[in-house]
């Protein structure tokens, strides 16, 4: 059975004072129910908070990044060994961000995947097209060419990650793909996933979900539920998208 997940991206925004109420509200009022999981990726400082608060709940927590190397000489990286003692369960890699700010290749972002799949983290690897990209109709060779990078990387491996398709040009824009879009793409890629043995991966649309538009994303066949950026930070955006 295909897991149904929902992850807020805090990105960098947040403070132990506004972390304390929103991840309070939460613990609070999220209700588990069958089959659907609920989790916030936070920035690094703020890991140990997210630990002390979620550990006795139902919601998991995670990183937005993680190194593909394990210890040394890399000022500023954080390794998936220090995440586990931080207990997280999940780490974004391959965001859009990270891609075009940080350069990040999409051999990079496969190695982070498979240093973090082998320390226990499951890795939610980003891949998505440029607006650029998507009016040249290069959607399904740039999402193709993403995900076969982390299908060589990690093998029959690549059953456990979980996939977010974020069109680059729906995230913090405002301007979700329409549920026909994200089906679209999401289809091709369970199809090409499915020749890996791995047709039953959890995999997330992401990019302007608000609560408004999640219940008919998340009605596509092939969307498994969502990776939220700005709606995560608002309590209330949030648990309404987890429960849609
Ligand atoms: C994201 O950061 O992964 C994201 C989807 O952001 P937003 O929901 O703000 O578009």
């Amino acid at each position: 059975m295909r897991t149904k997940l929902v992850v807020g991206n805090w990105k960098m925004n947040g403070g132990l004072a506004a972390n304390a109420r929103l991840l309070d509200r939460l613990v609070s009022e999220w209700q588990p129910s069958d089959g659907r999981a609920v989790a916030v990726c936070v920035p690094y400082p703020y890991l140990g908070q997210a630990q002390a608060a979620l550990a006795n709940s139902a919601i998991a927590w995670g990183a937005q990044d993680v190194s593909e190397h394990a210890a040394g000489a890399f000022t500023g990286d954080v390794s998936a060994g220090m995440l586990v003692e931080f207990g997280c369960r999940y780490a974004i890699v391959g965001h859009s961000e990270r891609r075009q700010i940080h350069g990040e290749s999409d051999v990079e972002v496969a190695q982070k995947a498979k240093t973090a799949l082998s320390a226990g983290i499951t890795p939610i690897v980003c891949i998505g097209e440029t607006l650029a990209e998507r009016d040249a109709g290069k959607t399904e060779a740039v999402v193709m060419r993403q995900l076969g990078a982390v299908v060589d990387a990690l093998g029959a491996e690549v059953a456990k990650i979980v996939l977010a398709y974020e069109p680059v040009w729906a995230i913090g824009t405002g301007r979700t793909a329409t549920p026909a879009q994200a089906q679209e793409v999401h289809a091709s890629l369970r199809a090409q996933l499915a020749k890996a043995g791995a047709a039953d991966i959890c995999l997330l649309y992401g990019g302007s979900v608000k609560a408004a538009s999640a219940a008919a994303l998340f009605a596509m066949a092939d969307v498994d539920g969502g990776l939220v950026g700005g709606a995560s930070l608002d309590a209330d955006e949030f648990l309404a998208i987890a429960r849609a």
